[in-house]
């Protein structure tokens, strides 16, 4: 992409009731732009990140054999009267038809979720099974002043699994523990992320967070001292020992909730009256988990843990475009012909190699102007062509959290290892 065909351009300031460092550098650099608390517009710059965030998500719910759907945001009053959740859920939008029917915009997806897999699945043959989706949330949060990492509407990916055997319900869940840390790792999360144990509702004594250690976190978690074991707040009291170790001794982090997952037992599937017909002809009771990850969320904690005092720094599995190539200026119009020649090159050169690149090609700003911008948006790597560098047939690569360039050679500079 050229970057003086960019509509956004960076910014000085952003909104000063936006606490998180991570999303301030967002709303700078034009990858969010805020439209009310909680409430965000995703930038060109922001989609390419949050389209790879999706896309490996996607394939690993694909992996774990997650078949994907897109449900209603719009859910009559009626399904969250069956589940007893139009009044216990607070967060919930409600909203009027113009005939006075009632809906609320979803917040969570068992309403719809449940009747549906109702619907198709009745003899204990047709399990187990898990159906995902990647769709906008829409909660009236309290407190929303941490960016993306608390929005009012999210995007959020919700898997829900069937099962009519408690084995293999709790075989899914372990599954999915590993896959999450697979994306995790992808994204960039994983050396900061912690598998929590949270408090289970109901049916389940335990569920299990995903807890990213970072200052802007709203939740407090315990991490023993010995084994890394992680509680979050709500439940440490009933664990003065580390259940892993016995450890006494607990380090505590403030961080942020990315991922989490949950034994729902029968609760949805009993208020639906959802039952499977066994091998005996007799009913069996239907037992649910549910899985989420926050991808907006996902993506303003990468923002948030990943930067320096001068902007991002992103991953490269989930960086805009990997390559940020930069075109200085000569005051000597036919030097600037053959830096203009030069850039233009390794840009369609880059593309065939299927590299991502943002091309700043804007004339008119000075070399500091572009190489603010270049740390504020945080591509993994800059290259820089100028008189400087085309006096040596090279080109300057440098990678955005280090401090040493590297001289490329022009014509080495395709074939130079940009994924990692
Ligand atoms: P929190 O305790 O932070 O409010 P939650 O327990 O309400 O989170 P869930 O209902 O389990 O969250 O939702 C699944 C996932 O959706 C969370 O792990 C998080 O990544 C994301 N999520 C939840 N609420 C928000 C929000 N307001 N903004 C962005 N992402 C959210
Ligand atoms: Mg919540």
């Amino acid at each position: 992409m050229r970057q003086s065909q960019l509509f956004t351009k960076t910014q000085k300031d952003f909104p000063a009731d936006e606490t998180s460092a991570g999303t301030q550098f967002l709303l700078r650099a034009g990858f969010i732009d805020r439209t009310a608390a909680g409430v965000y517009t995703i930038l060109p710059l922001g989609y390419n990140v949050l389209r790879k965030i999706e896309n490996i998500i996607a394939k690993a719910m694909d992996r774990l054999g997650g078949q994907r759907v897109t449900m209603p945001a719009l859910v009559p009053k009626k399904y969250w009267e069956t589940t007893g959740r139009w009044n216990a859920f607070d967060a919930l939008y409600k909203l009027k038809g113009k005939n006075d029917d009632e809906y609320a915009l979803g917040a969570t997806l068992e309403e719809i979720v449940t009747p549906l897999a109702q619907k198709y699945a009745v003899s204990y043959k047709d399990f187990p099974f898990s159906i995902y989706q990647i769709q906008t949330k829409f909660r009236d949060e309290m407190r929303a002043k941490s960016g993306l990492l608390r929005g009012r509407e999210f995007l959020m990916k919700d898997l829900y699994s069937f099962h009519v055997d408690q084995k293999d319900c709790d075989a899914l869940y372990e599954k999915v523990k590993d896959s999450y840390f697979s994306i995790f790792k992808e994204t960039g999360l994983a050396a900061s992320t912690y598998l929590t144990l949270a408090g289970g509702g109901t049916f389940s004594k335990f569920s299990h967070e995903f807890q990213t250690a970072t200052e802007a976190g709203e939740d407090i978690i315990y991490l023993c001292d010995n084994c890394g074991f992680s509680i979050n707040r709500e439940i440490k009291k009933e664990y003065p020992k580390c259940p892993e170790c016995g450890c006494e001794k607990f380090g505590e982090k403030k961080a942020i909730e990315v991922g989490n997952i949950f034994k729902l037992g029968t609760k949805y599937s009993a208020a639906f009256g959802f039952e499977a017909v066994g091998p005996d002809g007799c009913k069996m009771p239907v037992l649910m988990n549910c899985y989420g990850i926050g991808l907006t969320r996902l993506m303003g904690t990468v923002a948030e843990i990943s930067r320096d005092s001068a902007g991002l720094i992103w991953p490269a599995a989930i960086a805009p475009f990997e390559a940020h190539l930069v075109e200085l200026e000569s005051k000597d119009g036919e030097v600037n012909k053959k830096i203009r020649e030069a850039a233009q090159k390794i840009y369609s050169d880059l593309q065939k190699r299927d590299i991502g690149v943002l091309y700043d090609d804007r004339t008119g700003k000075s070399v500091g102007e572009k190489f603010k911008d270049a740390d504020l948006l945080g591509m993994p790597f800059r290259v820089v062509v100028s008189e400087k560098s085309l006096a040596k047939d090279s080109v300057e690569i440098k990678k955005r959290d280090s401090r040493e360039a590297e001289l490329v050679g022009l014509d080495k500079a395709c074939a130079f290892n940009f994924k990692d």
